[in-house]
């Protein structure tokens, strides 16, 4: 079976783009890669104060799943009670933590979700993140997730899908829908 071991590189995954599935997408490779005993870490960047469904699934995943929600909530939207330099804080925690997470090296694959939205609103510094994913071991696969992804992150990455809005029930008026939204 020639896809026994797989590859011993890792890889730099982005998925980006308008349409929905960019964070679902990264779940669904953290749930293949636990059912390989490969240890992963997700790392929220933004979302926080929401409860979402996978925050309890997933710990069903520990030990070979770790999940550090880091971010401060939706950024510049009606119910943002949060100053800009606060959300500002909160994704430079995040950032840290990824970083000690790679340094510690025990995982295989870390996902950072909505980063490239971070960097979008001006959250990050690109040459920080930049900087993490050039230096990273070379075992260990990253997942980028977020709209608006940098020419520079596309660069740098192996896997790049751009998930496109052809429908969304939002448009209709639907609201989010409790385990498919959120
Ligand atoms: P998901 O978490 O469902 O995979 P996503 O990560 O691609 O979605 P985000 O930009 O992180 O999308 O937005 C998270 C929330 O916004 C989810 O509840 C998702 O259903 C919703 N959403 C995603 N894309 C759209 C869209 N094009 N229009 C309206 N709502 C959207
Ligand atoms: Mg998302």
């Amino acid at each position: 079976m020639e896809n026994k071991n797989g590859s011993d590189k890792g890889l730099v995954i982005v998925y980006t783009g308008n349409g929905k599935g960019k964070t679902t997408a990264s779940l669904g490779v953290a749930l293949r890669a636990v059912g390989h005993g490969l240890k992963v870490c997700m790392v929220q960047f933004i979302k926080g104060e929401w409860y979402y469904g996978e925050l309890n699934s997933l710990k069903r995943l520990e030990p070979n799943l770790e999940l550090v929600v880091a971010g401060k909530g939706f950024v510049g939207i009606i119910d943002d009670d949060h100053d800009f330099q606060e959300h500002v804080r909160a994704a430079k925690t995040a950032l840290d933590i990824v970083e000690q997470k790679i340094s510690h090296d025990t995982f295989d694959i870390i996902i950072l979700d909505e980063i490239n939205y971070a960097i979008h609103l001006g959250l990050l510094d690109l040459a920080d993140v930049v900087r993490i994913v050039q230096n990273r071991p070379e075992h260990l696969s990253l997942i980028l997730t977020g709209n608006h992804a940098s020419e520079e992150i596309i660069l740098l990455a192996d896997l790049v899908t751009e998930m496109k809005e052809i429908k969304h029930p939002y448009k209709k008026g639907i609201k989010a829908k409790k385990g498919i939204d959120f």
